[in-house]
């Protein structure tokens, strides 16, 4: 794609027409004619690009540039809601006449599934487009090219979800198991109309995470006990056409701690932050009978989730001797924070479980394991929770070190 001036673009179409190339590409506005009738159709694609939105009147669009007698016509539409796949998905076609994009991040799946929107091919790229992912990505951690049109479809909900590690997880579980399924994250503003894009796709099960673990719940058919005393829900499982909401977090926090602390009973355990993720891991270490209190920067944040889940405030930072295992709950040491800790010691406690996992280690895990005290990374959770997740959906448990090898693979191919 070419965008300049009209007389630009056409002089270049000439170009390409005289060098016998396979496809040209012609943007709606320009004269198209010309080079259609040069070609009897044959080999020209009519592209419109939307950078508004997908439009509401899609369907008339598709229309009018199947009027120009082009072989494949292309729509390339801003996504960011679903909704906006839902009217994408409405138009697909199996007849392969057709190419249908959401730009953006919310227009990944697009690009996954471009089989199931009838798209006769997908793009891929360094970002060329936005929302564009490398062929590589594709390729890899989506598994393109096992991906078939009637490929079963599991979903992450989410924002953002565009970058997350567990499709590379699931669709690595997908392939060692020969399953004809693809994992896709949808990223969104809103929840409007997922239902009915879940129809659309045939959805198999789904993984929800920020910001809709709690507002996905009306949606629902049921709530597993674990995702009820959460308060939260982080998968979709499917069931005789039922949606069941379940929470594998609390699971997926403690498998890699009871590895280390069979026994929490009795365990003084202290969390820094007083987010979703504290109330999560909080209840979990509640119920296995640790002695818990929350400390945060805010302490009325921290009295808040404390009383909520039956804990105990410690003050900011928490004193000397007061924790066998501290677990850091906040984004203090990743992103932009990923330099500094959210603990300064002493470590004289046994065990620090940070739930970040990107950076492995983390200046807190580091600074512990220099003083003497056993640590854990955030991605020995959030791997377990996905092996949960996977379990849950397929009946089968990954192989031991697939998810991992998986997410550190992808992780490493960000870093890059
Ligand atoms: P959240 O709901 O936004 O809560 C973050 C908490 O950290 C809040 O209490 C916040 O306090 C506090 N905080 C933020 N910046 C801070 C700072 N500079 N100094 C001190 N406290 C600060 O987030 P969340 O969902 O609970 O997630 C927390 C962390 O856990 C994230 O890094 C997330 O990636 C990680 N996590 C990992 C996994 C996994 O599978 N490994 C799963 C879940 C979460 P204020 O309210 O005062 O801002």
């Amino acid at each position: 794609m070419f965008d300049g001036p009209e007389e630009e673009r056409l002089r270049i179409l000439d170009r390409a027409q005289a060098l016998g190339a396979e496809f040209i590409d012609i943007e709606w506005d320009i004269r198209a004619d010309p080079f259609i009738a040069a070609r009897g159709g044959k080999g020209v694609i009519v592209s419109r690009h939307d950078f508004q939105g997908v439009p509401d009147d899609l369907s008339s669009l598709l229309r009018q540039l199947r009027a120009t007698g082009a072989e494949v016509v292309k729509v390339a539409a801003t996504m960011e809601r679903v909704s906006d796949l839902r009217k994408l998905l409405e138009q697909a076609r199996p007849d392969g006449g057709s190419v249908l994009i959401g730009m953006g991040r919310a227009g990944l799946a697009t690009r996954v599934l471009a089989g199931r929107l009838g798209s006769r091919w997908t793009y891929a790229g360094n970002g060329i487009a936005p929302g564009q992912v490398s062929a590589t990505r594709l390729l890899e951690e989506f598994a393109f090219r096992r991906i078939r049109s009637d490929a079963s479809v599991y979903v992450l909900l989410g924002r953002p979800a565009a970058d997350s590690l567990s499709p590379a997880m699931h669709n690595a579980g997908f392939a060692a198991l020969g399953l004809n399924a693809v994992y896709v994250p949808i990223e969104s503003r809103d929840l409007e109309d997922f239902k009915q894009v879940a129809g659309l796709l045939g959805m198999a099960g789904a993984s929800v995470t920020i910001p809709f673990k709690r507002d996905v719940i009306p949606l629902l058919d049921e709530v597993a006990p674990t995702a009820a005393a959460a308060g939260a829900v982080n998968t979709i499982a499917i069931r005789d056409g039922k949606w069941i909401g379940m929470n594998t977090d609390a699971d997926g926090f403690l498998e890699p701690l009871r590895q280390r602390l069979p026994d929490l009973a009795g365990a003084r355990a202290v969390i820094l932050g007083a987010g979703g993720a504290a109330r999560g891991v909080g209840l979990a270490l509640r119920l296995e009978g640790a002695h818990v209190a929350i400390s945060a920067r805010r302490p009325d944040a921290a009295q808040l989730v404390a009383h909520a889940i039956g804990a105990e405030v410690a003050p900011w930072p928490p004193p000397p001797g007061s924790w066998d295992l501290l677990v850091n709950a906040t984004p203090v040491g990743s992103g932009a924070l990923r330099s500094e800790t959210p603990f300064a010691g002493p470590f004289d406690g046994r065990l620090v479980y940070d739930l970040i996992y990107d950076p492995a280690p983390t200046r807190l895990m580091r600074a512990a394991t220099s003083a003497g005290c056993e640590a854990i990374g955030g991605l020995e959770m959030l791997v377990a929770q996905a092996e949960r997740q996977f379990e849950i959906w397929t009946g089968r448990r990954p192989d031991a070190g697939l998810f991992a090898e998986a997410a550190s693979r992808a992780m490493r191919a960000r870093a890059v």
